[in-house]
């Protein structure tokens, strides 16, 4: 029933033609399908990938790892917070290799089985490439991966762990696709990167599948943009459930975009056609680090048809959202799905989105991925233990830092919490250390702080800002 068309001049060709751009006009194709006859079409079992697979191209080698069917967690503390109506966060971190790309990896895999291919090649920033060698490893399928220098380290670890073969090529992913396209072309291995097989717009509208199951359609819906893939797919997942008659109305979507790495956003800002970045681009948000985002064009058609609107977040707003999101929600996403919480604070505080709306926001990763979050966490849990053994110590030095203090005095401000001993014990440790000196007066012993522990002190302050 599934067919591919040009989503630019219309032009039709078979499906699984293993092509994304039309031969007529480059633009790029896509499945369609005979909506009236798929008006008949059920979900079917479970509440998974596969229950989507009668709107789906035909699938007779199903590969699967439980993909799908992920929790849409409603945000009751942030939304208050923000005095926002109904939050929700679609969780997808809770695939099996802990991102979106997990429905991708199902449907391309099962394409490359169904069409008998010994290997899958795939340029990806990360989480794909982390998906597709799970599945081809399960699978027996080869898989050769190419990534650019910047990669997170958490998704370059599952690569190797599930035994794909990594090539680098290039700075970022722009130019990894350049390869993969030019290795396949060479090897007749299977296409499975995003960017150049259109199932992957096809895995990920199930996305908008399960959103309808679980709340209905949202008012609002907030989706991360690299490429702007994800967000065209999530609107085509929509609008089909529209032409199936499931649905009488469609959210408004928001695309949002790192600051050092916005072409969708400007482009839309500008009004211009053009959207390829001229500037080199940058962000900590690695797996929405893309230069010339092919699905660009149809993203911000689909924002507009929406009447939906596209925002930018700077780096300190993204991870800024990163920790309250872990704090208040107990999720922990990526930077590049933190970006949509950003997105929507700032959105809560330009009364754009208000007390009366639904709003869903798209967590595409888990938070264990991404570099930055891993060696900032490395960094904190060093000084929590340098804390829990210097707390007394502290406690001692800054009560010493207002003034000199006998020892029995110093037990008594400490709230006689430990034996006196043991804050004789504490002193003397901070005295070998240079720390604190004693004195005599009337008989009794006075500890007074030395410069060097003013010192350690005003550090100690230092270091709690930074954190
Ligand atoms: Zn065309």
């Amino acid at each position: 029933m599934a067919f591919l068309k040009c989503a630019n001049c219309g032009k039709r060709l078979e499906a699984y033609a293993q092509k994304h751009r039309c031969p007529e006009c480059r633009g790029m194709v896509e499945y369609q399908y005979d909506y009236e006859k798929l008006k008949a079409s059920e979900f079917i079992g479970s509440f998974s990938f596969w229950r989507y697979r009668n709107f789906l191209p035909k699938v007779k080698n199903v590969a699967s790892m439980g993909e799908g069917g992920t929790p849409l967690h409603k945000a009751r503390r942030l939304s208050k917070t923000l005095k926002l109506g109904s939050v929700y966060f679609k969780d997808e971190t809770r695939n099996p290799t802990n991102s979106f790309r997990d429905r991708c990896a199902a449907l391309l895999v099962s394409n490359a089985l169904d069409l008998k291919h010994k290997a899958v090649v795939c340029a990806t920033n990360g989480n794909l490439g982390a998906s597709l060698a799970a599945y081809c490893a399960k699978y027996g399928l080869a898989c050769h991966i190419v990534v650019p220098r910047n990669v997170d380290m958490g998704k370059l670890a599952q690569m190797l762990i599930y035994d794909a073969v990594i090539e680098e090529h290039g700075e970022i992913v722009d130019d990894a696709l350049e390869k993969a396209e030019e290795i396949a072309a060479e090897t007749g291995w299977y296409q499975g990167s995003a960017e150049l097989n259109p199932l992957a717009v096809e895995a990920l509208k199930t996305i908008a599948y399960e959103v309808y199951e679980q709340v209905g359609v949202p008012d609002w819906f907030i989706i991360p943009m690299g490429s702007g893939g994800t967000l065209y797919a999530v609107w085509k997942g929509f609008k089909e459930l529209g032409k199936t008659g499931k649905v009488d109305s469609l959210p408004r979507l928001i695309g949002v975009q790192a600051e050092g790495c916005s072409p969708i956003v400007n482009a839309y800002m500008q009004n211009v056609q053009e959207l390829t970045l001229k500037t080199k681009p940058s962000t900590h948000a690695l797996a929405i680090l893309v230069k010339n985002p092919s699905y660009g064009r149809l993203a911000l058609e689909a924002v507009k048809e929406s009447k939906g609107l596209v925002i930018s977040v700077s780096d300190e707003e993204i991870f800024s959202a990163e920790q309250e999101l872990a704090k208040l929600e107990g999720i922990f996403a990526e930077p590049a799905s933190a970006a949509t919480f950003a997105a929507l604070k700032k959105l809560a505080n330009q009364r754009v989105i208000g007390e009366a709306d639904r709003t869903v926001c798209l967590i595409t990763g888990s938070g264990l991925k991404a570099t930055d979050i891993l060696q900032a966490l490395t960094k904190k849990r060093k000084t929590a233990v340098v804390g829990l053994e210097l707390s007394t110590k502290e406690k001692i030095l800054r009560i010493l830092s207002e003034k000199d203090t006998y020892g029995y005095d110093l037990w008594k401000k400490l709230g006689k919490t430990m034996t006196r001993a043991a804050i004789y014990q504490h002193l003397n440790e901070l005295s070998k250390r240079g720390l604190v000196v004693s004195y005599e007066e009337n008989g009794k012993k006075l500890f007074k702080i030395t410069r060097r522990g003013e010192k350690v002190l005003r550090a100690m302050d230092a270091l709690k800002l930074l954190l």
